[in-house]
């Protein structure tokens, strides 16, 4: 049975009022193209100045700043896998950024979440793909979790908007 709290919409990540936006960024989380820049633009300036303490961060891994001009509280930095054919374990890295991030969202009282499609722009994951892995790890993180209330994902493309459409209903 679908868990109710899953929603899914179409827009653009950075005008969700949501306790937390997930970006979709690069190992060294100091911006890029894609959502990440929108989420940098929208944020502004002070967003890449907690960025730069952070470290960098792995692929699959996910670290959390505050959304400064966003309407979000904290945005969700993940790293997803860059697709190189399926071999090199990017499945199971793009599963973690999703189950990273739900962790980490608890862990900081977030009660409210949305996900861009990570790795399905640039980094080139096939989006059907990428669609029922972040389906999939969505719903089993949700089974053990009462505290969440709401997880969003976000569709800038209608093509992806069809895809979790069919697989989600
Ligand atoms: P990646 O490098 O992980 O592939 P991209 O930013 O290129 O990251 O793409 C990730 C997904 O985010 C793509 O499906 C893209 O269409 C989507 N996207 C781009 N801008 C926005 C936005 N403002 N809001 C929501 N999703 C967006």
């Amino acid at each position: 049975m679908e868990d109710p709290r899953i929603q899914l919409i179409t827009g653009d990540i950075t005008r969700l009022h949501v306790d937390a936006i997930v970006n979709a960024a690069n190992r060294s989380l100091l911006g890029g193209g894609g959502v990440d820049g929108a989420i940098h633009r929208a944020a502004g300036p002070r967003l890449l100045e907690e960025c730069r303490e952070l470290n960098g961060c792995e692929t699959g891994e996910a670290k959390i700043t505050y959304g400064y001009d966003l309407p979000a509280r904290n945005v969700i930095h993940t790293v997803g896998p860059v697709w190189r054919g399926g071999t090199h374990n990017e499945k199971e890295l793009l599963a973690s950024c999703y189950l990273n991030s739900l962790r980490l969202a608890v862990e900081n009282q977030c009660k409210t979440i949305a996900f861009p499609n990570i790795s399905t722009g640039i980094y080139g994951f096939p989006k059907d793909l990428a669609a029922r892995t972040a389906i999939g790890a969505v719903r089993d993180f949700l089974s053990q979790d009462k505290t969440l209330k709401e997880v969003y994902f976000i569709c800038f493309f209608e093509e992806n908007y069809q895809l979790y459409k069919d697989l989600l209903w």
